[in-house]
């Protein structure tokens, strides 16, 4: 069952976005080599609590941490580890936090120092899937339309979309209906409607489409090993437009690309 939110609603769910998209800010200005994503970890926690806040995921199913890190061949769900990040590398970080009783859940891949020209334009693919993805959450379409585009676009880019995980409605409840897929038909699926407020997250592989789970019983890899990116933003359905309320700006600030 599809749950659509009022205006009201929607400003808290707002509120709940921003302060993922906060705490992503401030993860965004400690990203570096050496850095290790438990001490990201820890204080992206802290940043939540302190204001007022509660992180999303710890817990959620048995999940231990306030982020999840998928570190390059990682699509999703990874676990914070000791393991200092090195230059090249990326990193995918996922954040939840609950504030008013909403989820706010987005996420972005970061660089770690220079990375290779091949894998930034991964990178860059990736949030172009989003946005283009966005632009399909108008009134009239329907949820495949979102998922066509992204996968679209990706493809054509050589790249492999991530079939077994999908972006979903969010609320009261971290995954709500509808599933929202990277992949799809035209005018397939649930149609959109004022008052759905989605969680839109393209997974992209560099290589092929296909995954693995890591023994750790969380961790999501890229079958062949090469490099995976993750955006995700909160949209709301408002007269008949999106509204995105998240915001990459804390981040891209921090990172000095705005
Ligand atoms: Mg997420
Ligand atoms: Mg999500």
């Amino acid at each position: 069952m599809i749950i659509l939110k009022n205006r009201e609603e929607i400003e808290l769910m707002r509120e709940s976005a921003l302060s993922v998209s906060r705490t992503l800010g401030i993860i965004a200005k400690e990203i570096k080599p050496g850095v290790t994503p438990l001490y990201l970890d820890k204080i992206a926690e802290e940043y939540i609590r302190d204001n007022g806040g509660v992180p999303g995921f710890k817990g959620m199913y048995g999940f231990p941490n306030t982020l999840c890190m998928s570190l390059n061949a990682a699509v999703v769900h990874g676990i914070p580890t000791n393991k200092p990040l090195e230059e090249g590398d990326i990193i995918s970080v996922d954040c939840g936090v609950i504030k008013n009783g909403y989820f706010g859940d987005h996420a972005y891949t970061f660089g770690v120092g220079q990375i290779n020209p091949e894998v930034q334009k991964l990178l860059d693919v990736t949030k172009e899937c989003l946005y283009i993805g966005i632009e399909q959450f108008q009134a009239g379409n329907r949820i495949g339309d979102i998922g066509f585009a992204i996968q679209q676009h990706a493809e054509k880019n050589g790249y492999g979309v991530v079939r077994e995980l999908v972006g979903h409605g969010l609320g009261k409840k971290l995954h709500e209906d509808p599933e929202v897929p990277n992949f799809g038909k035209r005018a397939d699926g649930p149609k959109i409607k004022d008052g759905m407020v989605l969680a839109i997250e393209p997974m992209i592989n560099m290589g092929t489409k296909n995954i693995k789970q890591l023994k750790d019983g969380w961790t999501i890899l890229t079958a062949d090993g090469k490099p995976s990116a993750h955006f995700e933003h909160d949209v709301a359905q408002i007269d008949g437009k999106p509204e995105i309320l998240s915001t990459f700006k804390y981040i891209e600030e921090a990172l000095g690309i705005l």
